[in-house]
């Protein structure tokens, strides 16, 4: 039996604010000890994972014995594995086919190159052993989805809202789910998928094992896992919002003008043999890659407004090694995982500095080392600032900045760049990004498919019908007073 509490029994959970005990497990050095049967031992054995990381050996040996998981790990640490190989485990025992538009196994993330990078992952991890997969997103041919689910599948990767535009269409029945994970919680709240994740859930039913993972705890994630897990396991990667100790940080102060002459002279040094170019907005990323090529470097750009298809093709070149930089928006780039990036190069500092450490974490991944290198103008010296609070670590600087941009340091950096003429408050493009992404959208947003011009101000960010949440609390169309009662219902 692996789980064995340490010191004899369960603490409180106090750093969630729940109840769940938390137990400490001893932890196992090979995948065999953990209980996996040798189909999935062969598959990890051809993917190359020799030893299971701190996450699996916590996570996998409680729900094999059929426990609920709260996990707190980020993408990198293996913890697709993690909820992964308990659940093709359980798949593996189970009789027969999965039942004609039912799922088995139902696992929600936040964004379509995360349910890509799962679905890839869990057929690696598969082996031999015969898998249906569907893959669930918004943006994407509902029709093939709908084909898909009709046959029965064993497992489902969905993001919330194309998932429950299904359901709701009766296309997929959650009864026979028994396996629920939740991936990258925090991000599915922070994108507003809270009442189609709830709805789910419910749909499902409490026959289920829910495994629940996040890189933060923060307060909303534990209610939500407090309202969805049933005595978990609370098992941890590492801590969150930490850089890791083996990326190199460094920044360079650079005139705004002088970034492009900048980054050229860093790409002429060979050891940037595979780049991620982080820039703070859609434009400013097309711009650089544009910039890229005319400078003669092989350079893709991902963000949200390429379609999905030019997405995956330039992840796939940047993975294989065809492309050697990648440039990305900070929302684009969340959750990806490509093997091998030896080098982060902040064009842009992003708004939130969380990004930050989001975007470093793209480097040095299962214990290889990694540089992480800013480019800062005058106007970006508060940004520096905050990151630097939040990782606690001043940034060793090098470069100069030229003489106007060196006068806009002591600036205040937080007030906006030009006074708004309306009253209200003009956003730069950048916090607009930031914004779409709290609001669920940006997100791999297709181009509209009937060449009109660009959605207006006030509906740019608002997700794609099929992914937005559907607004919680309003009662079913059927149960709606007709027009005409609703104001007498409204007055009785
Ligand atoms: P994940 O956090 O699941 O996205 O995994 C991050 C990366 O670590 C992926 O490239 C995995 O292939 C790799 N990985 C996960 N677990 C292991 C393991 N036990 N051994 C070697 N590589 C692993």
């Amino acid at each position: 039996m692996f789980l064995t509490p340490a010191h004899g029994g369960t603490a409180q959970c106090a750093l969630l604010g729940i109840s769940a005990p938390i137990e400490r497990l001893s932890l196992t050095k090979t995948f065999e000890q953990l209980g996996l049967p040798a189909t999935l031992l062969a598959g990890l054995e051809k993917a190359g994972f020799a030893t299971p990381t701190k996450i699996q050996a916590e996570a996998i040996p409680p729900q094999m014995a059929g426990r609920d998981i709260l996990g707190i790990a980020q993408t990198g640490s293996g913890k697709t594995a993690a909820f992964g190989l308990p659940i093709l485990s359980e798949l593996m025992k189970m009789q027969g086919k999965a039942r004609p538009m039912s799922a088995r196994a139902l696992i929600l993330v936040p964004t379509r190159e995360l349910a890509v990078q799962i679905d890839e992952a869990l057929r690696s991890f598969a082996g031999s052993m015969r898998l249906s997969t569907v893959l669930v997103l918004g943006g994407m041919s509902r029709h093939a989805q709908v084909q898909k689910l009709a046959r029965g599948v064993d497992i489902c990767i969905a993001t919330p809202g194309r998932l429950m535009d299904l359901v709701d269409d009766k296309k997929l029945w959650l009864n026979e789910t028994r396996f629920l994970v939740l991936d990258e919680a925090d991000r599915m709240l922070d994108m507003g998928f809270i009442g189609p994740v709830k709805a789910i859930a419910a749909k499902i039913g409490s026959h289920r094992r829910t495994a629940l993972f996040s890189a933060t705890m923060a307060p909303e994630v534990a209610k939500l896992a407090e309202g969805l897990l049933k005595d978990p396991v609370r098992v941890e990667a590492s801590p969150p919002a930490t850089t890791v100790a083996v990326i190199d940080q460094r920044v360079i102060l650079s005139g705004s003008k002088a970034k492009r002459g900048e980054l050229n002279t860093l790409l002429a040094d060979p050891a940037l043999e595979k780049v991620i170019v982080f820039s703070r907005t859609k434009h400013g990323a097309d711009r650089v890659a544009k910039n890229l090529a005319i400078d003669g470097h092989e350079a893709a750009a991902i963000h949200g407004n390429k379609s999905q298809n030019a997405r995956q093709a330039a992840l796939k070149g940047f993975a294989n090694g065809n492309v050697r930089i990648l440039v990305a928006t900070d929302i684009a780039a969340r959750g990806i995982d490509v093997p091998g990036i030896t080098h982060v190069i902040n064009y842009e500092l992003p708004d939130d500095p969380e990004n930050y450490v989001h975007r470093i974490g793209r480097t040095g991944r299962n214990g290889a080392s990694g540089s992480a290198i800013t480019l800062v103008d005058g106007t970006e010296r508060g940004k520096l600032r905050d990151v630097e609070r939040l990782i606690r670590r001043t940034l060793p600087t090098s470069g100069t900045l030229p003489g106007g941009e060196a006068a806009s340091i002591t600036a205040p950096t937080a007030q906006p760049r030009h006074k708004p003429k309306t009253g209200k408050p003009r956003w730069n493009k950048g916090q607009k990004e930031a914004g779409k992404a709290r609001r669920g959208n940006g997100d791999g947003a297709p181009p509209r498919a009937d060449n009109r011009p660009p959605r207006g101000p006030k509906t740019e960010g608002r997700p794609q019908r099929d992914s937005r949440p559907q607004r919680e609390g309003r009662p079913q169309r059927d149960s709606r007073p007709a027009r005409g009662n609703r104001r007498a219902v409204a007055t009785a």
